[in-house]
């Protein structure tokens, strides 16, 4: 088989679940528990805590909090500050282009009163600055804004994002990099709270981070027995944690390794996917090369993946979390595509257990693919 669907899910590392399984098994103590155990596994969880911070280099201004994954810590982030801070403001930006569980708690908090803007995003994949300039304003608390696009992979400007909102104290920035850690070297000190999620980068599901500023205070979603400060409550997932300590070691060391042999993957696939006639590939000037996303023009999406899942090759129409819906594209939609081609869009998402014959492999295939609904249906 070819799984080109990692920024869906990657394969966990076998050395996760090994970690996860012997921690489940030995170290099963509450680490609330005031007991020796109970200390041991909350110390252990402590250094993890630190060296994510390291690896991430990020110093002790900051701090983790440990969540189930992204969603949760984009929630926490956006919900826990507006709500927490919304006697300092009530305006809130972000881009049309974030995924739902940022998107979607927008949309609530602007049922709720909050002033929301969706920022567009320009031809180059990335945020106007003038445009950002023009909406933030004193009122504006929190902007939230993914540094990678999670279904075409353009990366975004933070770094002029962080020198406009640096001139209103009140404000903070917050971004969503499930899909950046491990994929691209970023300055996450330009962020005042950060999403991560083990299993995009070969760790377990259901165990991610939201790091934070310190000093940045946010109001709980669940009330319960105050762990993590009181912040996130809910006996830790210990093992969990043990395996996401290894997941986050690993990625850091060999993130430059496993870059290099994607950008040979992906400019392989890129050559060959434009002498197609029937495609057009969604590229920008500055583009993660774990994604690349392009567009069937007069044939559907839905059908050219079913037909390569028939091949035992499996990739995404749209994001995984939007594919069932056979709705278009809101990045692609934001990012000026029409209804149709925002539909009819193919995303290849890489990982570092893909190789180049596989990458030939699928060229192949799906010329085949192309030719066969050609003749079948006799659509050109
Ligand atoms: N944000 C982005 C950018 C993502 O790609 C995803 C996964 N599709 C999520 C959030 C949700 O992640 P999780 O499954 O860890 O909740």
């Amino acid at each position: 088989m070819i799984y080109f669907d990692n920024a869906s899910s990657t394969q966990p590392d076998k050395e996760c679940i090994e970690i996860f399984s012997k921690a489940s098994f030995e170290c099963y103590q509450n680490p609330n528990s005031i007991h020796a155990l109970g200390m041991l596994n909350y110390n252990k969880i402590q250094k993890t805590k630190q060296n994510c911070l390291k690896n991430l280099k990020l110093d002790n201004s900051y701090e983790l909090i440990f969540t189930s994954g992204a969603t949760e810590s984009n929630n926490l982030a956006i919900k826990g500050y507006c709500y927490k801070n919304k006697n300092r403001g009530n305006k809130i930006i972000t881009s049309k282009i974030e995924h739902e569980s940022v998107l979607n708690v927008f949309k609530e908090l602007e049922n709720e009163g909050f002033e929301v803007v969706y920022l567009d995003v320009n031809e180059n994949g990335t945020i106007s600055v003038e445009d950002f300039e023009k909406n933030i304003d004193s009122k504006t608390i929190l902007v939230s804004i993914m540094p990678v696009n999670n279904e075409v992979g353009n990366v975004l400007n933070i770094k002029d994002i962080r020198n406009i909102v640096n001139k209103f104290p009140k404000c903070v920035l917050h971004g969503d990099c499930a899909q950046t850690l491990g994929k691209i070297s970023f300055d996450y000190s330009l962020l005042d709270m950060i999403t991560i999620s083990a299993h995009k980068i070969y760790g377990l599901k259901g165990i991610g981070a939201l790091i934070k500023k310190k000093k940045i205070s946010l109001k709980p979603l669940n009330d319960g027995g105050g762990q993590e400060n009181g912040i996130r409550s809910g006996t830790l997932d210990f093992p969990s944690i043990m395996a996401f300590d290894y997941t986050v070691s690993e990625i850091v060391k060999n993130q430059d390794k496993f870059y290099k042999n994607i950008e040979v993957l992906r400019r392989f696939l890129k050559n060959e996917l434009e002498k197609i006639d029937e495609i057009r590939l969604n590229i920008f000037p500055n583009q993660c090369p774990y994604i690349l996303n392009f567009t069937l023009l007069k044939k559907k999406a839905a059908i050219v993946v079913e037909a390569l899942s028939n091949k035992e090759i499996y990739v995404s129409s749209v994001s995984a979390c939007n594919s069932k819906k056979e709705e278009p594209s809101h990045v692609l939609l934001a990012l000026g595509r029409n209804v149709e081609d925002a539909k009819n869009t193919i995303r290849l998402s890489f990982s570092k257990h893909n190789t180049l014959e596989e990458a030939k492999s699928f060229i192949a295939a799906l010329k085949e693919i192309l030719k066969e609904i050609k003749d079948r249906w006799n659509i050109t």
